[in-house]
């Protein structure tokens, strides 16, 4: 159920509501908007009687919500949410965000070169993993704080805000003090006390989706973030598996469309990972700007025959920047900035 406050209700008539909600023993979610003050109702296990409500002052409406995930769906919250840290990084609201940077963080001289190299092509944040979730044990596993210390001297050198994985709920505290927004990987998308972790910090998540999860687990899962109070709340399509071997994963472009009318969460492609090979990332990701994304996710590394993970599949510095021309030019003439 979701109620809608008459334009000119009081502070006090909205915390009136919030009252007789957790009266009767659920909880009330007051939504972030710029036209309306509204509260969902969660914690209800079957439809709730809007007569419990209408007769309450400051009331426009009681609106019951047909989906099962309530926070994330637009009928709770009509405009889009915006991701917003500081002048030059934004995700959403007209704007395609572009985050990029090594799969992971395997040195100073590397991040740096990486870094310097996507903030001249005019990336918005940097990305580099500290903590590697791999299918291998013996495999990189990422330099952990050492890599998230260079990633936050990396930010101070570049101003790039920073976006990296927090793979454990007990990591959370730590890998929040150094980043500006917190990746949740596709194999952790239902770790719900992850997900709830994420969701008590006071930073923007990244989620992506799970190589095999439907849009509803999707949906469900970032609802879990958004039930702690935390609305900034990045989707990101980073392909699924399906019986096809020849790309790394199935990039599920026809999401796009339609998580765009679920949610007013933005929603952001992650072609390195959805195609495992450099040279179908340009493409796909050109692709994601005419669809109507709101970013895009780009592994991008210096030197890509050296890369400790993810070597295939990452742009140079020379190959990304002229992805970021063609960018630009699909950009306006679909009416978002870059
Ligand atoms: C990543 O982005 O670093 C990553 C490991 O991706 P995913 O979780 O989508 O596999
Ligand atoms: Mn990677």
């Amino acid at each position: 159920m979701l109620i809608v406050m008459k334009s000119d209700a009081t502070r006090e008539q909205v915390e009136g509501v919030k009252g007789r909600i957790r009266e009767i023993g659920f909880t009330a979610n007051e939504i972030p908007g710029p036209t309306r003050v509204a509260i969902g109702i969660t914690g209800n296990e079957g439809p709730i009687d809007p007569g419990l409500f209408t007769q309450l002052p400051g009331i426009a409406e009681a609106i019951p919500i047909s989906r099962p995930w309530k926070l994330v769906s637009r009928e709770v919250k009509p405009d889009d949410t915006v991701v917003r840290l500081g002048a030059n990084a934004q995700i959403g609201g007209g704007h395609f965000g572009i985050i990029a940077g090594p799969c992971a963080v395997e040195g100073r001289e590397q991040l740096n070169l990486a870094a310097h190299a996507v903030k001249r092509a005019g990336a918005h944040f940097l990305r580099g993993g500290a903590f590697k979730p791999r299918t291998s044990p013996y495999s990189f596993q990422g330099l952990k704080e050492d890599g998230l210390k260079l990633l936050a001297e990396a930010r101070e050198a570049t101003g790039l805000p920073v976006v990296t994985e927090v793979m454990d709920t007990r990591d959370v505290p730590l890998v929040a003090r150094y980043a500006d927004v917190l990746q949740v990987g596709a194999r952790n998308m239902q770790n719900f006390s992850l997900l709830e972790a994420v969701g008590e910090q006071g930073k923007p998540v990244m989620l992506k989706r799970g190589l095999s999860a439907t849009i509803q687990e999707f949906m469900m899962a970032a609802e879990y973030i958004l039930k702690q109070g935390n609305y900034q709340v990045i989707l990101c399509e980073r392909g699924i598996r399906t019986f096809e071997t020849m790309t790394r994963n199935t990039m599920d472009l026809g999401s796009i469309p339609l998580i765009k009318r679920l949610t007013h969460l933005p929603i952001i492609i992650d072609p390195s990972h959805g195609t495992g090979d450099r040279q179908s990332v340009p493409p796909l990701a050109r692709a994601a700007v005419a669809l109507g994304a709101d970013g895009l996710m780009v592994e991008v590394h210096p030197d890509p025959s050296k890369a400790l993970s993810d070597g295939p599949q990452s742009l140079t510095p020379d190959a990304f920047q002229e992805l970021m021309g063609s960018l630009r030019a699909i950009a306006a003439v679909v009416g978002k900035t870059i």
